[in-house]
C-alpha cells in the first residue's frame, strides 16, 4: 500500500508493533529507500562512544533513535488524535499554471491533514 509512505516530517506517528508499541512520536526522518522512518525519542538504543580528543568529545553513552519500519507505524490524525490511514483529495491548482495540491485525508474523520 502506497499511501502508508505517505508521511511528512513533523507528522505525529503511532507505533502499531514491537517492543515499542503504543508510542507515538514525531516524525524526524522519512528514508523512503529503506521504507523507515526514524521518530523523535522513540526506539532510543544507547550507543557506547569512546572519549576523542581530536574531536573534543568526551565519550560515555550517547542515545540515538534506532528507526522503524513503516509498516509499524501509522499516522496520527490531528483532528480525531487517533491512529488513522489516509486517503488523498486532489484540489484544482490555486492559481493557473500552479501545481494541483495533493491533500490527505483522514479516513476516519474525513478531515483534511494538510491545512
Ligand atoms: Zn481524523
Amino acid at each position: 500500500m502506497t499511501q502508508k509512505t505517505d508521511f511528512k516530517t513533523g507528522d505525529r506517528l503511532y507505533v502499531l508493533a514491537g517492543p515499542n508499541k503504543a508510542k507515538i512520536g514525531i516524525l524526524k526522518r522519512f528514508i523512503p529507500r529503506k521504507s523507515q522512518v526514524i521518530l523523535e525519542g522513540v526506539n532510543l538504543r544507547v550507543r557506547h562512544v569512546k572519549p576523542n580528543p581530536n574531536l573534543n568529545e568526551t565519550g560515555g553513552r550517547l542515545k540515538r533513535e534506532a528507526p522503524l519500519h513503516i509498516s509499524n507505524v501509522a499516522l496520527v490524525c490531528p483532528k480525531c488524535a487517533d491512529p488513522t490511514w489516509v486517503r488523498h483529495e486532489i484540489l484544482p491548482p490555486s492559481e493557473p499554471g500552479a501545481r494541483p495540491r495533493k491533500l490527505r485525508i483522514c479516513k476516519r474523520c474525513q478531515a483534511r491533514i494538510d491545512e
